[in-house]
């Protein structure tokens, strides 16, 4: 049985103080839910790490990072390496998210490497993909995501698949308020996990998560996450606050 997942991404937000408040405010509230085959993490930024990982002790909290390099260590001023978040303690590692992509440049080849690299490590990866506004206005969506996980992630071994989540995320949906209906969500999902199948076999397709972001909210997560092969979502902005939340978490 394939694990459900709410995962809130930070970005460049909260400074420590903040980040433990938010911990704690989601920590205690969290705790009266029965969060069966539910994960919980959060991503804070990587300053933040330790901090929210003290907090998050004795609860369903599992604390992940945004980033990290391919290599292993050396003259990479400003870089974060696998070893180094497995040194904190850190198990998983976002790699791909739009922003990487579209603002730092980050290629699927690149992120193939980061990939294998975090594989190599054995860290979990939660690898995001998904199309621009203008391949989904010229019904080239299928294709960008089809070619999206082949270049990133279609390379490894079927074992490996038991460390990756994914991510699709819309990018003309991320922070834009503007979501994706919850049947063009099932519609991408079951996609996914045909080519899943198409590529592996059922094993990989059954057990691997699939999550939805793009602007999910308290009024909308129950509708995107009641759709089959929706397994729960990568949540921005709204992941800020801990009443919404867990409100979100409450939806899955
Ligand atoms: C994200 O950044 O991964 C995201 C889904 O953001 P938001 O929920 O704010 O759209």
């Amino acid at each position: 049985m394939r694990s459900k997942i709410v995962a809130g991404n930070w970005k460049m937000n909260n400074d420590c103080k903040q980040t433990k408040s938010l911990v704690k405010g989601i920590k205690k509230t969290i705790k009266k839910l029965s969060l069966e085959n539910t994960r919980v993490l959060v991503a804070p930024t990587f300053v933040n790490l330790s901090a929210a990982a003290k907090r998050a002790i004795k609860s369903k909290i599992e604390v992940v990072a945004q980033n990290m390099h391919q290599a292993s260590n050396g003259a990479f001023t400003g870089e974060i390496s696998a070893d180094m978040l497995k040194s904190i303690d850190i198990k998983t590692v976002i790699i791909g998210h739009s922003e990487r992509r579209s603002i730092f440049g980050e290629t699927d080849e690149l992120l193939a490497k980061k990939v294998n690299t975090a594989i190599e490590k054995e860290l979990e990866v939660i690898f995001c993909f998904g199309e621009q506004l203008e391949d989904r206005k010229s019904d080239n969506h299928f294709n960008v995501v089809k070619n999206q996980l082949e270049k990133g992630l279609f390379h490894l071994e079927s074992i490996a698949w038991n460390h990756i989540v994914l991510a699709y995320e819309p990018v003309w949906a991320i922070g834009t308020g503007e979501t994706a209906s919850p049947e063009q969500a099932q519609e991408m999902h079951a996609f996914i996990r045909n080519l899943l199948e198409e590529k592996y076999n059922t094993s990989v397709a059954d057990t691997t998560s699939i999550l939805y972001g793009g602007s999910v909210k308290p009024s909308n997560a129950k509708e995107i996450f009641s759709k089959e092969d929706v397994d729960g979502g990568l949540i921005g902005g709204a992941s800020l606050k801990a009443e919404d939340f867990v409100e979100i978490i409450k939806a899955i």
